[in-house]
């Protein structure tokens, strides 16, 4: 990719998933990346991954539900690497299925507080740092649930559709200032918020004890909640058929996400600014 080499990258929920392979991505372009997220060991063994590469890195713990923590975050990258010309702001959080009348407050606050809040305080942080530069490109993560409804996910589709029109306003807002703004929209996608199961994703092999106990745990924890959400999604009825129907027959791997996303922000894609684009093996189009 053109245009990324020498230059600042961040990105938040970097400590797994698309996130991680965004990150790892970067590096192996040539960018200096700061990996945030809320989960401190898992973006501590991202910097080490990128710098097992030979890559640059620097992990900065954040909640990009609190506007505090995100601009600290910022200013961190800034001090760190004295620029920021790439964001990626990737953290969220999927939900149970539910019907929206079974939504408790706390949930669903929680879930716009992350997803779409958090999309927001992110912007929020970082153009200004942008305009100073008069450069930058940003790419938020949306989600196929972004552009169709989903029965049961109410919350996360609203916070996703949030994400989709945030990211086409402030696109016109900075267009002139040299300031480009995009989102992708993942299909399914292999990683812990919707494949832990698979104990496939991204980051390689888990060589000690603890760290093995560590990834059992967690993916003792996605079972329970995989299991909670398909007896919930058979008593609901929900026709989950829009979630599994992928023409390509297969979900993606990360770094597939992760390329759509180093595109968006290198200098191939100098003209490309507020739009949502699918990462999803077909299925918008379907
Ligand atoms: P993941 O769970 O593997 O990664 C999410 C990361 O975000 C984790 O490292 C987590 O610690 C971090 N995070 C969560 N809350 C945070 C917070 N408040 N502040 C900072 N970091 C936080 O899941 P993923 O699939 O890689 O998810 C990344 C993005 O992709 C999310 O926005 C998700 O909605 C979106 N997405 C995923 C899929 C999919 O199928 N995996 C599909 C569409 C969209």
């Amino acid at each position: 990719m053109n245009g990324i080499d020498g230059k600042t990258a961040l990105v938040t929920g970097a400590g797994s998933g698309i996130g991680r392979a965004s990150a790892l991505r970067f590096a192996e372009e040539g960018a200096s990346v700061v990996v945030a997220d809320i989960a401190t060991a898992e973006g501590q063994e991202t910097v080490e991954l990128i710098e097992d590469a030979g890559g640059e890195a620097t992990f900065v713990e954040v909640d990009v539900a609190d506007t505090d923590s995100v601009e600290r975050m910022v200013d961190i990258a800034v001090e760190t690497y004295g620029s920021l010309e790439f964001a990626h702001n990737n953290a969220g959080i999927l939900t149970d299925f539910v019907d929206v009348t079974g939504i408790s407050e706390a949930r669903w606050n929680r879930i716009i507080d992350v997803n779409l809040k958090g999309a927001w305080a992110c912007l929020k942080a970082e153009i200004p740092v942008m305009k100073s530069q008069g450069e930058g490109a940003i790419v938020k993560t949306a989600s196929e649930a972004g552009l169709v409804g989903m029965p049961g996910l109410s919350s996360y589709s609203a916070s996703k559709h949030g994400v989709v029109g945030l990211t086409k306003s402030v696109a016109l807002e900075h267009a002139e200032q040299g300031i480009r703004v995009n989102a992708v929209a993942p299909g399914p996608t292999k990683t812990n918020i919707q494949s832990g199961l698979l104990g496939d994703g991204p980051g390689g092999s888990t060589p000690s004890l603890r760290d093995r106990f560590r990834t059992a745990i967690r993916l003792i924890r996605t079972a329970i909640r995989l299991i909670r959400t398909a007896i919930r999604t058979i008593r609901a009825d929900y026709d989950t058929s829009a979630m599994r129907d992928v023409p390509m027959d297969r979900i993606a791997d990360p770094e597939e996400i992760a390329g759509a996303v180093a595109f968006l922000c290198s200098s191939d894609a100098s003209y490309i600014t507020g739009h949502t684009i699918p990462v999803d093996g077909g299925q918008a189009a379907d």
